[in-house]
This record gives structure tokens, C-alpha cells and sequence, in this order.
């Protein structure tokens, strides 16, 4: 006596219900393709203005010069704002000394 009958496919026990929220933990996505630290400021490296424009030697009498390196209130700017390098701004530093010396800059700042 066989019984013969076809059993209706059984339902594969899910994993999960299917009202459930899936799993949703990317936290390393395809985000920021340049990487930290890029695109809030612009990625130019700044050249030194005395070494392009070959000023070997800053003078303190070229007031005009040093002062583009001051704010208006006689300020030094620093060389990360001015992109000078390490031997143009102890120049431009000592310019800076010697003309507020000479009241040709303002020391209030
Ligand atoms: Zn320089």
C-alpha cells in the first residue's frame, strides 16, 4: 500500500522575517574618494614669492617688499599663510625688527 502522494514543497525556514529591516551596517562605503584632508582647501602647494622671484637677500629699505608680508595692523603674517620659506622669513623677520625700529612700520598689532 504505498501512498504515493506528492508532499507540497517545504517551505525553507527563513532566515529572518520578512518584515525585519535589513542589515544595513556600511561604514566603510565608497565614500570620500580622495581621502582626509582633501577638497576643503585647495590642494596647492605654495612656492616661496622671494625664492621665485630670485630676492636673495631681503632688505629692511625695501619696506614694500616686507610689508606684503604684514597685515595692516603690522602683523606678521606666518609662513603658512604666506608660503615663505625658512630662510626668506627669518629675513623678512629681521626686516620686520629693524623697520619697526626705524618707525617705517607700526609695531601695534
Ligand atoms: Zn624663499
Amino acid at each position: 500500500m504505498e501512498n504515493n502522494e506528492t508532499t507540497p514543497p517545504v517551505q525553507p525556514a527563513a532566515p529572518r522575517p520578512a518584515g525585519a529591516p535589513p542589515m544595513h551596517r556600511e561604514s566603510s562605503g565608497p565614500r570620500r574618494p580622495g581621502g582626509p584632508g582633501r577638497g576643503r582647501f585647495a590642494p596647492r602647494r605654495k612656492v616661496c614669492r622671494l625664492c621665485a622671484e630670485h630676492i636673495d637677500l631681503v632688505d629692511y629699505k625695501q619696506a614694500q617688499i616686507v610689508k606684503t608680508f604684514c597685515t595692516d595692523t603690522g602683523k606678521m603674517l606666518s609662513r603658512r599663510i604666506t608660503g615663505a620659506c625658512a630662510k626668506h622669513q627669518r629675513q623678512i623677520m629681521r626686516a620686520v625688527k629693524i623697520n619697526r625700529n626705524l618707525s617705517l612700520m607700526s609695531y601695534s598689532g
